[in-house]
């Protein structure tokens, strides 16, 4: 196996898709063959290609969340499911040791999971980043990433926010102080 783990990160039908909750819509939707793309790249060559996805529970009075967003990604819901493209690459390959999906319930696919211990068990030290949103889940993932000593590659093509400014700002961000590499997939 390589130090390497492909993150796709939140990439549902209710970020990504056109009735999607919280959609990026087509900015998002465009990924789709770029994200598939490097997770078959990342698979052969023995890498690890992970899911974080954002869980909840509707209207959970105890969840930040709940007063900043509407209702997504809910247990069971279809919104929750991947997206197109990439739920068909999953579908084919989820029972491979290296691709696994598991629950995040923040933005960060590090906070409250067991995320990092995962990656030192497996000697990863480099993390590529992909999905929605740029500026959310992406960053938070990123600083947290960039904290716990992980390299960061973020190829621009892969991903995505329903805004623009804030997804131009964070690639800057990403490069200028988190020290990561930006790439073409
Ligand atoms: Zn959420």
């Amino acid at each position: 196996m390589t130090n390497q783990a492909l993150l796709i990160i939140d990439y549902t039908n209710d970020f990504v898709a056109d009735k999607g909750a919280l959609t990026c819509a087509e900015p998002g939707q465009v990924l789709a063959p770029n994200i598939v793309k490097l997770a078959e790249d990342t698979h052969q060559a023995d890498g690890w290609v992970l899911l974080p996805t954002d869980v909840h529970t509707p209207n959970d009075p105890y969840h930040p969340e709940t007063k900043l967003f509407p209702p997504h990604n809910v247990r069971g819901s279809w919104g929750r499911e991947l997206f197109g493209p990439v739920k068909d690459w999953f579908d084919q390959n989820q029972s491979a040791d290296n691709v696994w999906q598991f629950d995040k319930t923040r933005y960060s696919a590090f906070a409250g999971t067991d995320l990092d211990l995962r990656l030192r068990e497996r000697h990863v030290d480099t993390l590529i980043l992909t999905g929605v949103c740029t500026d959310i889940c992406v960053l938070h993932t990123a600083v947290d990433a960039y904290n716990l000593g992980y390299k960061l590659i973020i190829p621009q093509n892969a991903v995505a926010s329903f805004d623009t400014a804030g997804h131009a700002w964070a690639l800057n961000h990403f490069k200028t102080c988190l020290g990561a590499e930006i790439i073409l997939s």
